[in-house]
């Protein structure tokens, strides 16, 4: 266990493991171990973000989607997904009550839904700059041109979240469906990343087929690309999905590579995801215990929270979400954090400003 110790100490001095180290890490069920990564992993947050938890309020705003994603639960060919969009409006009130409640930030997550082109979303992105100038805007909602993205981003807004999926092109192709890229899912990363947006990527823990391999090129590739969030959860299965019949992720694992990405990356914007607090009700704590710094409650409105069901079981898709805020405020106390009110940009985004003068790479011990 010693050995599998100074592994996590080199992790922490040097924000990279060779592969071999790295899977011997990944494959470690120790409780020693895993605490000392643990540690090592908030010491590694708390230099760079203190003891603050960040919120997002997420508006779930389309469950209509154009793709077939072999695990998600909104996916075109799911005939019992009942459908719905919410209107500017409805978005615009959402996004409003939250900023009331101390949301510096909301995020537009959505399927890929045609409907909303360019026009409309640049128009709802300008009304929330508009309405609160001190709001960041984050968008999730998939694979668009880089025109696309050049126009949202000139709008107004601030971040772009898209997981990869996974960074094994065969394993990408298992889980989606002939006419979706794994390539194409890289080349948006990259024009988001150029246009300047802050940009997260991430993938499911425990998806089906993905292989010890797999996970240590997905943590190779964040390394590389550095991102400034991560969204990492486990993956859950639903029932009206081909891949309805393969068991969970877990919440170990999930913890485990929330604590890596942590040592990999320390500046990361890193969520507690609702899929971790669905496996697990101190899922949040857990996270949070493990590295994370971010928390994204839910905004939409309860109906929308329960047809927009990526996965079956989804935590908090009933109550208000004041009540929801009260009672993570309290839980995060009570672990020793606080949850704050502020736009909480990555850093090297001064003030939401899109820095100029990141400087990458600059002393780097793995160059692979
Ligand atoms: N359509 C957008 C965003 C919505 S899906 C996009 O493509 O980015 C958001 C994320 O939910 C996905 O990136 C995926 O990683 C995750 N997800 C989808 N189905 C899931 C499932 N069954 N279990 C866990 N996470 C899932």
């Amino acid at each position: 266990m010693a050995a599998l110790k100074r592994l996590v100490d080199r992790l922490a001095a040097e924000r990279c493991l060779p592969d071999a180290d790295m899977l011997a890490l990944l494959a470690c069920g120790d409780g020693e171990v895993l605490s000392h990564l643990f540690a090592r992993a908030r010491a590694a947050r708390e230099a760079v973000y203190g003891r603050d938890v960040y919120i997002r309020g997420l508006i779930e705003f389309t469950n209509f989607c154009k793709n077939d994603c072999l695990y998600c639960g909104i996916r075109r060919s799911n005939a019992r997904a009942c459908r719905y969009r919410l209107t500017e409006e409805e978005i615009l009130l959402c996004a409003e009550a939250g900023y009331r409640m101390g949301f510096r930030t909301v995020v537009l997550q959505g399927g890929e839904d045609p409907w909303f082109t360019d026009e409309r979303l640049c128009r709802i992105v300008r009304a929330l700059k508009a309405a609160r100038p001190d709001r960041a805007v984050t968008l999730s909602v998939g694979e668009r041109s880089r025109e696309s993205y050049q126009k949202l981003f000139d709008a107004g807004a601030d971040r772009y979240l898209l997981r990869h999926e996974t960074a094994t092109k065969a394993h990408y192709e298992a889980l989606h469906p002939p006419g979706l890229s794994f390539d194409r899912r890289m080349q948006c990363l990259a024009d988001l990343r150029a246009i300047g947006y802050q940009v997260g990527c991430g993938f499911m823990v425990g998806s089906p087929w993905q292989t010890p391999a797999d996970i240590a090129r997905d943590l190779a590739f964040i390394r590389r690309f550095e991102p400034e969030m991560v969204g990492i959860g486990p993956f859950i299965p639903h029932r009206d999905t081909p891949l309805g019949a393969f068991p969970a992720g877990t919440v170990e694992m999930t913890c485990k590579l929330l604590a890596i990405i942590r040592l990999l990356l320390p500046n990361a914007l890193l969520p507690a995801t609702t899929a971790l607090a669905t496996l697990d009700p101190r899922g949040c704590e857990k996270g949070m215990l493990a590295g994370a710094n971010v928390v994204m409650p839910n905004l939409s409105p309860p109906d929308a929270r329960e047809k927009y069901a990526l996965y079956e079981g989804k935590a908090s898709a009933a109550g208000e979400t004041a009540d929801a805020l009260s009672d993570l405020k309290k839980r995060m106390e009570n672990i020793g954090y606080r949850v704050t009110i502020a736009r909480g940009d990555h850093r090297s985004f001064p003030d939401g400003e899109a820095a100029l003068t990141r400087k990458k790479g600059e002393h780097d011990p793995c160059t692979t």
